[in-house]
C-alpha cells in the first residue's frame, strides 16, 4: 500500500540545489511513443562502492531481473504468449519497417513491454492496437512453425484466433484491475490473480474463514497466491514457490540471492536473506513475516533491497502481492535529512491535528533513508515509485517498525528530463508563484516524499479489533491521502526550519501550489475524455485538493476563498489566496481520514472518495488536455536500468562490476526477453 509515484510533472526547475550530484552531459531520454516517455537515470557515487558491494548489487541486480516474467503472468493470463509472439514478429519481420502497419505495431509493442502485459500500467485499460487485424493474421501466418510460442496442445489456427479475440476485441478481458465496487470486481478483472469462475464474494468467503479476527499477528492472507476453483466448486491457493506457481522464475531469484548471500555487509542482512530463501522455498507467510521483521529492523546495511510479492494495487481485492525488485543503496549526504526527520518521529506524532485515541502512543522505529535506485525490476520497472515504505503489514510496522526510503537519483531524473519543458509558463498563474517554485519544489517535493514515506504511513493506530481491510476497494487510496495530509501539515510547520532542514518560512508555498494544482487540473491529462479517475493515488490528489477547494470558500483572509479556480485569457488557473489557512484545512481533513481508518468507517471513506475524488468537470478536462497537447508532456514516464557488467579474472572470480547506459529501450526489452525469462524457456 505504500509507495509514491510522481505526480503528473514534477521538473520546473532552471537551477539544481547544489547539494545534487549531476553529469551536466548525461542524457535522460531513451524514447518517446504514445502517452510514454522512457528515461534513463544516473547512479552517483556507484563507484565509490566497495568491490563487495559492487558484487552484492550485482547478484541482487541479477535475482531483479529473472522475476520479470512473474509479473508478466500476473498481469494478464496471455502476456507471456503474447510478448513472445510480438518479438518474433518484431525480429522476424521482413517488409518495410517504415510502413503504417509496423509503425503502429511497434508503437503497440513499446507499449505492451511498458505495461508488462497488455494494459496500461496507470489506467490498467487495455491498450488499443493500431494495426489491423489482417497485419496481425499475416504476420502470425508467416512465422516458421518454430517461432509460433504455442501453448501444450495448440494449433496455430487455434492461437491466432484466441489471441486475436484478447488483443482486438475491446469488450473482452477489457480492465486489468476493476474498482468499480457496484459490480464483482473479482469477476469483471482481467488480471490474473484468480482463476476461471472465481467470484469476489468467494474470494471474501475464503478469506474469512480463515482469518481471526483475535490474532493480534495476522499472516498477509493471499499475498503470495492465486486463487483457483476447483471441479467441484471449492476455491483453491495455488502457491507462488519453488516447486508452485512461478517456480522456474523463484528457482533462479533463489540461485541469485544466494550467492548475494555470500557478499552481504553484515549478519543481519545475511539472516534475512536467508530468511528470504526459505520463504521463497516454501510459500510459507510466517517466514515472509519473519524476513519482514529482520528486514525492517537492519538499517546498518548501505546496500539494500525488496525482492518479492510487495504491493497490493494490482489485485482488486488489495490481497495479492504484485512480484517487484528494487535494488539500491544509501546516499550518504543527504540521509542526514531522513535520519532528522525519523529522530523526531515521535514529536510529528504527537502534535499531529489528530484525535489522541487514533495516535500511536510510541512511534517505533520509523527508518528513513534517502537511497539511489541501481536496478529497478518486477513492477517497479519500467514505470517506478519515488519513495517505498515497508513492510505493508500493520502489526509488524506497529510492533517493529518500517523502512522508509527517498529514492534521489530517480527524482533527479524526473526533474533533469524535465528541464524548459514549459509547463510552468502554461499552467502556473504568476510569477512569484513560478519563483518560488523555482527555488524550493525540488527540496520540498523530495521532503513531501520523506515525511509520507517515513512519518505519514507509519503513523496513527487503529482502535482494537478493527480491520484492516475494513475500507476496502477506497483502501489504497485513503490511505495515500492520509499520508499525503501528514506530509502536506508538516511541510509549512516551524519545526522543518527549526530542524535546519528548509531555510525559508515560505518553502512550502511551492509544494502547496504545485500539489493543489495537480489535484485540481494538470492530473487530468492522463485521464482520457469521458473516464473518472480510478488511481488510487490520483484518487487521493483529487480527493484532498477538492475538499479543500470547497472547505475554503470565504474561509480566507479578508473573507476571501482559501483557493480558487479563475480564469485568464479562457485558461483555468489554480489560485491560492490564504496558504497558512490552507494548511489547517490539510490538518483537518487528515484528522478526519484518520478517524475513518482508525474507525474503519468503510462509509465515511467512501462518501468521501464518492464525492471528491471521483468525478471530473468535463470542460475543465478538455481544455487541459488541450493545453497539453501543445506542451508534448508525456502524460507518463518510465525507466530502463544501466548495464552492469561482471569483470572476471581466469579463474571466473569477479574482479570489479562496471556500470554503463549502451542500449536503446527497444534493445534492453529485447535483451531482458532473451536472458532473463525462465517461465519461457519453452518457446526459445
Ligand atoms: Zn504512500
Amino acid at each position: 500500500m505504500n509507495k509514491i509515484i510522481p505526480a503528473i510533472m514534477l521538473g520546473t526547475l532552471s537551477v539544481l540545489p547544489a547539494a545534487a550530484v549531476v553529469d551536466k552531459n548525461f542524457n535522460y531520454h531513451v524514447d518517446r511513443f504514445a502517452d510514454i516517455e522512457v528515461l534513463r537515470y544516473e547512479v552517483p557515487e556507484f563507484d565509490r562502492l566497495s568491490l563487495q558491494q559492487k558484487k552484492m548489487l550485482y547478484y541482487l541486480g541479477q535475482a531483479a531481473q529473472m522475476g520479470r516474467d512473474i509479473i508478466w503472468d500476473q498481469n494478464g493470463r496471455y502476456n507471456l504468449q503474447i510478448r513472445q509472439l510480438l518479438e518474433n514478429i518484431y525480429s522476424n519481420y521482413q517488409g518495410d519497417r517504415n510502413s503504417k502497419d509496423f509503425k503502429a505495431f511497434e508503437q503497440y509493442l513499446k507499449q505492451v513491454w511498458f505495461g508488462n502485459g497488455i494494459y496500461h500500467h496507470y489506467s490498467t485499460d487495455k491498450f488499443t492496437p493500431g494495426f489491423s487485424e489482417a497485419f496481425f493474421t499475416a504476420q502470425v501466418n508467416g512465422l516458421p512453425a518454430g517461432k509460433l510460442p504455442l501453448e501444450t496442445g495448440e494449433t496455430r489456427e487455434q492461437m491466432l484466433a484466441k489471441l486475436t479475440k484478447v488483443i482486438f476485441d475491446p469488450t473482452y478481458l477489457a480492465k486489468r484491475v476493476n474498482q468499480d465496487g457496484t459490480v464483482d470486481v473479482v469477476a469483471t478483472s482481467a488480471c490474473n490473480l484468480y482463476g476461471d469462475g472465481v467470484t469476489q464474494a468467494e474470494v471474501e468467503e475464503f478469506y474469512n474463514k480463515k482469518k481471526d479476527p483475535a490474532d493480534p499477528r495476522p499472516i498477509s492472507y493471499g499475498l503470495n497466491a492465486k486463487v483457483v476453483k476447483d471441479a467441484d466448486g471449492k476455491l483453491r491457493e495455488e502457491t507462488y514457490h519453488l516447486t508452485g506457481l512461478y517456480g522456474p522464475a523463484i528457482a533462479e531469484i533463489i540461485y541469485w540471492l544466494d550467492k548475494a548471500k555470500e557478499v552481504a555487509e553484515n549478519d543481519a542482512q545475511k539472516a534475512y536473506i536467508t530468511k528470504l530463501i526459505d520463504y521463497y522455498i516454501t510459500g510459507d507467510l510466517k517466514l515472509f513475516d519473519e524476513y519482514s521483521i529482520l528486514w525492517a529492523e537492519d538499517t546498518k546495511s548501505d546496500v539494500d533491497f525488496v525482492n518479492g510479492f510487495i504491493e497490493s494495487y494490482g489485485d482488486p481485492l488489495g490481497m495479492t502481492g504484485s512480484w517487484e525488485s528494487y535494488v539500491n543503496f544509501r546516499n550518504a549526504a543527504s540521509s542526514k535529512r531522513t535520519e532528522t526527520i525519523s529522530d523526531n518521529a515521535q514529536w510529528f506524532e504527537d502534535n499531529s491535528p489528530v484525535d489522541k485515541r487514533f495516535k500511536k502512543p510510541h512511534v517505533k522505529g520509523v527508518s528513513a533513508k534517502v537511497i539511489n535506485a541501481a536496478m529497478l525490476a518486477g513492477d517497479a520497472f519500467p514505470s517506478t515509485a519515488i519513495g517505498i515504505n515497508l513492510p505493508n503489514s500493520n502489526w509488524i510496522r506497529a510492533e517493529h517498525g518500517s523502512k522508509s526510503v527517498t529514492i534521489e537519483n530517480i527524482t533527479e531524473a524526473y526533474e533533469m528530463a524535465s528541464h524548459g519543458n514549459g509547463f510552468n509558463e502554461e499552467f502556473v498563474i504568476d510569477k512569484p508563484t513560478a519563483k518560488i517554485m523555482e527555488d524550493y519544489l525540488y527540496i520540498t517535493d523530495m521532503l513531501h516524499t520523506d515525511l509520507h514515506e517515513c512519518l505519514g504511513h507509519a503513523s496513527g493506530q487503529l482502535l482494537p479489533g478493527v480491520d484492516q481491510d475494513a475500507l476496502k476497494e477506497n483502501g489504497s487510496a485513503l490511505e495515500e491521502a492520509r499520508a499525503d495530509l501528514f506530509a502536506l501539515y508538516y511541510l509549512a510547520d516551524p519545526k522543518l526550519q527549526e530542524l535546519g532542514i528548509l531555510d525559508n518560512p515560505n518553502a512550502y508555498q511551492a509544494e502547496y501550489y504545485k500539489y493543489m494544482l495537480n489535484g485540481l487540473i494538470t492530473q487530468l491529462n492522463r485521464i482520457e475524455l469521458g473516464k473518472d479517475v480510478e488511481e488510487a493515488h490520483m484518487r487521493n490528489r483529487q480527493l484532498i485538493a477538492k475538499w479543500v477547494l470547497e472547505k475554503g470558500r470565504k474561509q480566507g483572509k479578508g473573507g476571501k476563498d482559501v483557493v480558487e479556480l479563475v480564469k485568464k485569457g479562457g485558461k483555468t488557473y489554480v489560485k491560492i489566496n490564504d496558504y497558512p489557512k490552507m494548511r489547517q484545512l490539510f490538518g483537518q481533513l487528515l484528522g478526519e481520514i484518520q478517524r475513518i481508518k482508525s474507525e474503519g468507517d468503510y462509509k465515511g471513506g467512501n462518501d468521501l472518495i464518492q464525492k471528491y475524488a471521483v468525478k471530473i468537470d468535463p470542460k475543465l478536462h478538455k481544455e487541459v488536455i488541450k493545453r497539453f497537447s501543445t506542451l508534448d508532456i508525456p502524460p507518463y514516464r518510465g525507466f530502463i536500468n544501466p548495464v552492469y557488467t561482471a569483470v572476471t579474472d581466469a579463474d571466473g572470480e569477479i574482479t570489479d562490476v562496471t556500470i554503463s547506459w549502451p542500449e536503446t529501450y527497444v534493445e534492453q526489452m529485447l535483451r531482458l526477453s532473451k536472458d532473463y525469462s525462465p517461465l519461457t524457456r519453452q518457446w526459445k
